[in-house]
């Protein structure tokens, strides 16, 4: 393995060292940041993710509150939505998938308050950050521009191929690289001959959910791959979109999976929570980074 390793570990540390500024500021305002996860699954890896994310709000001070739903209807689910963005301890609102059959994500994603909507799953907060707006974006795409950041990535004036076009992850990352002034290319399915599209770019990001789709034939020395891709394979173990043998042997870095863009997803979720609450009790937090939301901007 040659390729420098983009580890997420001192990423999701920075972020929390923001996080707790954050709530320390908060604390001087008799302010808690509250987050809410709504669930409707038995599904065994987003009680996981839960978990993670109940793990790390305790961390950092920040009280999470799990809804769990059980096999809820649309009609439920949309009014603990309703009651969450009414309620004043409640700053960022995450909406857990999968949902119980019949029950669409889309038509509930849209109620949640976009000045909530911590993980950007509001099509609001995709159309405002495609406008330059503030708004959050979804935590991973913004994981992913964290990590090219901590790494000093260049960005400006460079070629950077998304490899995936989802609403949580291509589009919103899409839109970030461009508000950070790179050219972006967008693969996905249908895209013929992907190598040509890797191989001329400075930056490859895979966002696929394909073991092995990018191999060392579509890199070159000089490329940074952000690998978001995760998958079980058959002995439980999580593998990315990255051909880790190949691709590590042939490009200048690589972020590993597990302990690439994942291990800072969660962080991410709590600074965007803590951002919320600081917007919420009219206070523009310190250092205030791209994206973040201020007091009155909705
Ligand atoms: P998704 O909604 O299924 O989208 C996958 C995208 O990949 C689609 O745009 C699809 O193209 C494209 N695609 C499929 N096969 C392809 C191929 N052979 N070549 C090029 N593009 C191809 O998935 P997602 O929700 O964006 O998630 C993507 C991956 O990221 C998954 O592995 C997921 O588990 C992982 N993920 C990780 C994190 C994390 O924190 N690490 C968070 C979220 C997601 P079409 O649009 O043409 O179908």
């Amino acid at each position: 393995m040659s390729a420098a390793r983009l580890d997420g570990a001192p990423v999701a540390a920075a972020i929390r060292a923001t996080v707790r500024e954050h709530v320390a500021r908060l604390s001087e305002l008799e302010v808690t940041a509250g987050v809410a996860v709504v669930l409707a699954t038995d599904n065994e890896s987003t009680a996981w993710y839960v978990r993670a994310i109940e793990r790390e709000a305790g961390l950092l001070g920040i009280d999470c509150m799990v809804h769990d739903l059980g096999q809820a209807t649309t009609g439920r689910i949309a009014q603990r939505i309703e009651e969450l963005n009414r309620n004043p301890l409640v700053h960022g609102i995450i909406l857990q998938t999968p949902l119980p059959d019949g029950v669409e994500a889309a038509d509930l994603v849209g109620l949640i308050s976009p000045a909530k909507d911590i993980d950007g799953a509001n099509p609001l907060s995709l159309g405002r950050l495609s406008v330059g707006l503030p708004a959050f974006a979804p935590a991973t795409a913004r994981s992913v521009m964290e990590i090219l950041e901590h790494y000093r990535v260049p960005l400006t004036g460079q070629h950077v191929t998304v490899v995936g076009r989802s609403a949580v992850v291509g589009k919103p990352l899409a839109q970030l690289l461009l508000g950070k002034d790179a050219t972006v290319t967008t693969c996905h399915s249908r895209s013929a001959n992907l190598a040509s599209y890797t191989r001329r770019s400075a930056v490859t990001i895979v966002a696929v959910g394909r073991a092995g789709l990018l191999t060392g034939r579509h890199v070159t020395p000089e490329s940074v791959v952000i690998d978001v891709g995760t998958t079980v394979d058959g002995q439980g173990n999580l593998i990315g979109d990255v051909d880790a043998a190949s691709v590590g042997s042939t490009a200048r870095a690589l972020t590993p999976v597990p302990g690439g863009v994942g291990s800072v997803t969660t962080a991410l979720l709590m600074l965007h929570t803590s951002e919320a609450a600081l917007s919420g009790s009219c206070v523009s937090p310190a250092g205030a980074r791209e994206g973040e939301l201020m007091a009155g901007q909705w």
